[in-house]
């Protein structure tokens, strides 16, 4: 597909930061570019703006005179909408807000010839939405910039449902031959980047509010041993706690306010109270105090222990052990030290994930009772290999290992629901976001039997909602296991799935309280349902025979999962926290115990990620299957 001509006309609307910056880049790629903007005179003083970087440009030599003037050439202020009558393109870069977009969308779509392209730069509303109304849809796309447009080279370029493929092909042609490098997302919220970095953040901001770890540690290790260019915090610090709260809010909303996405209360609280980061001078840093320094061991000495290992030692990997005496270093695989050391006598010291190939600084962890000398044979093994150490409490899953992980699971999603491909995926967070790999790529690297074992402990150890493994994380960790195409498993969770829908069709009740089965598989099921106005007692709470009947469905879910049919035979409830109307619920059933005829099953309600009620049920087999199965057919 070839790109637009450079002798079509392309219109930007709104001549903000954003609007600028892509006026910049089509009028540097030869095209005559018309900039409108619904504040008088804000579109010449954009255009003038870009003068002056122009010129900065040639004084710092990086750009040819003649070059600079024929780009200011190009670039016309319109008074009006009608003015962009004959552009091919129309980017529109206004304020985010829906209807505001839309209003400005129907105008552009009656001043515009059909064959115009139009797209949006927005970058957490739906394409979709924007769209809904129009005639003709499928000329709309997203064209997704990035902050400073004129620098960053990435574009992400979106399809809506009703996007045409030759307009997004035509976008990604464009945008190649204005010099960016353009990944190929679905309309779903956050489209790429945005998604798939929220844990970068999230994750750090969890390790804060636990109090068991500072923000300049956290900072220190995601850089000098995760290779980061910046810390989670200084990043934040640096694009404004007000705009990355913004995104996240807006990400969870999307997705039923899912636990993965849930905002931290400490960001909540940090643009509450105004410290929003650089442009406050106040953040998470103080701009004029001096930046706390990371917790770092102090050198040990007089230690000159033997060590042998298996695997070769290497922290960017799993697979390794050393040993001197009695103390063991091994990669952390998300469980705390406490639970690989056991009881026995001696000591295991976890050691934290580096991504960087010459990382200056690692983190370890020791069981809180550990003898001290144990944890100095560790510092002094690790500090004569070149690295700065930090000494972290016994923490699930580390600071750089439970990052790395969820941020590879983030990734795995978006490719499992279509967002993206694995490769556009690894290309939009190193150029978006400057990640020094592709989190797929971590994924593929360290294992996702490893990625799906972080979050299984750190599930278990904190929030089964906010850590549980995907389905297709699941598949992957069982090939990464060896087990790719492991015939008995994949015929269970068939199995699992068919049972699970023969008994639903049946289920009217769970049907008429609005519940949906989010995932199943054999001895598992995840069973969602919202609370609904009807729902609720004169306390504005859901009734808790409500959230009983959520959990019991899920319940008769997981252990009917085997194709046996089965009954419960007794329950205990416990209630924790109220649901109130509007609310998701989302019941995650367990078989903790099946043997002869008997079963128990576990159920957590979660709310938000918290947990509301807690459900333990058994069940006894009856004669009979739910779906035919080889032996019956
Ligand atoms: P901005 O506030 O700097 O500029 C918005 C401009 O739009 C203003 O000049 C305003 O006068 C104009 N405007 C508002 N309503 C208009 C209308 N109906 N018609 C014409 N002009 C109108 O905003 P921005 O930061 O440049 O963001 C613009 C868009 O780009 C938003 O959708 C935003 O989500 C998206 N975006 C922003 C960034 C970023 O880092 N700032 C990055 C990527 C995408």
């Amino acid at each position: 597909m070839d790109a637009i001509a450079r002798s079509v006309p392309v219109g930007v609307v709104g001549a903000g930061t954003m609007g600028a910056g892509i006026a910049q880049v089509a009028a540097a790629a030869g095209h005559e570019v018309r900039v409108y903007d619904a504040a008088g005179g804000a579109a010449a003083a954009a255009i003038e703006a870009i003068f002056q970087r122009l010129a900065r440009a040639v004084d710092k030599g990086r750009l040819l005179a003649e070059e600079a003037e024929d780009v200011a050439t190009r670039l016309h202020a319109v008074e009006t909408l009608e003015d962009l009558a004959g552009c091919g393109l129309v980017i529109e870069a206004v304020v985010e807000d829906l209807e505001v977009k839309r209003a400005l969308f129907a105008g552009l779509e009656a001043v515009c010839g059909p064959d115009a392209v139009l797209a949006t730069n927005t970058s957490s509303l739906s394409v979709d939405a924007i769209a809904g109304e129009l005639a003709h849809p499928g000329r709309v796309a997203g064209l997704h910039f990035f902050n400073p447009a004129p620098v960053l080279p990435l574009v992400e370029v979106v399809r809506g449902a009703h996007t045409d493929a030759a307009v997004a092909e035509l976008l990604v042609a464009t945008a190649t031959a204005w010099g960016k490098t353009p990944v190929r997302a679905a309309s779903t919220p956050g489209f790429v980047v945005n998604r798939v970095a929220r844990p970068f953040y999230g994750e750090a901001f969890r390790l804060l509010e636990s109090g068991r770890v500072d923000a300049a540690t956290v900072d220190a290790l995601l850089r000098e041993s995760g290779g980061f260019r910046m810390g989670p915090f200084e990043l934040a610090d640096l694009i404004g706690h007000d705009v990355n709260l913004a995104v996240s809010r807006s990400v969870w909303e999307a997705f039923g306010r899912d636990p993965r996405f849930m905002p931290s209360v400490l960001q909540e609280r940090l643009v509450a109270d105004g410290r929003l980061g650089r442009k406050t001078g106040r953040g998470i840093y103080a701009d004029d105090e001096p930046r706390p320094a990371p917790a770092t061991a102090d050198p040990v000495t007089g230690t000159a222990a033997i060590w042998t290992g298996t695997g070769g030692f290497d922290p960017s990997v799993p697979g390794w052990t050393m040993s001197s005496g009695d103390v063991e270093l091994r990669l952390t695989d998300g469980r705390t030290a406490a639970q690989h050391t056991g009881g026995g006598p001696g000591t295991v010291v976890l050691v934290d994930l580096t991504l960087d190939r010459s990382p200056a600084r690692v983190g370890i962890a020791a069981p809180e009772h550990a003898p001290k000398e144990h944890v100095e044979a560790a510092v002094a093994f690790l500090q004569g290999h070149g690295f700065a150490v930090t000494v972290l409490p016994d923490l699930p899953g580390l600071v750089v290992a439970r990052t790395v992980a969820t941020l590879a699971a983030a990734a795995a999603d978006a490719v499992d629901s279509g967002v993206a491909t694995a490769e556009d995926v690894d290309t939009a967070m190193r150029l978006g976001v400057n990640y020094p790999r592709g989190p797929y790529d971590w994924g593929d690297r360290l294992g996702w039997n490893w990625v799906a074992g972080v979050l299984d402990a750190l599930a278990a150890a904190e929030d089964p909602g906010r850590y549980r493994v995907s389905p297709g994380l699941r598949r992957r960790a069982r090939e990464a296991d060896g087990r790719p195409d492991d015939p008995e498993v994949r015929e269970r969770d068939d199995l699992a799935r068919r049972a699970a829908d023969a008994m639903w069709a049946d289920d009217a009740a769970s049907q008429a309280l609005g519940m949906t089965i989010e995932q199943v598989s054999a001895g598992h099921a995840v069973v969602t349902m919202r609370v609904r106005p009807d729902m609720v007692n004169g306390h504005g709470i859901c009734h808790g025979g409500l959230v009983f009947t959520l959990a019991d469905s899920a319940f008769a879910v997981a252990c009917n999962t085997h194709n046996r049919r089965t009954v419960a035979v007794g329950a205990d409830v416990t209630f924790l926290a109220p649901a109130r109307e509007g609310d998701l619920l989302r019941a995650v059933a367990h078989e903790r115990y099946r043997s002869g005829r008997t079963g128990i099953c576990d159920v957590a309600v979660y709310r938000d990620g918290v947990t509301i009620a807690e459900f333990r049920g058994r069940s006894r087999e009856i004669p009979g299957t739910l779906a035919p199965d080889e032996e019956e057919t």
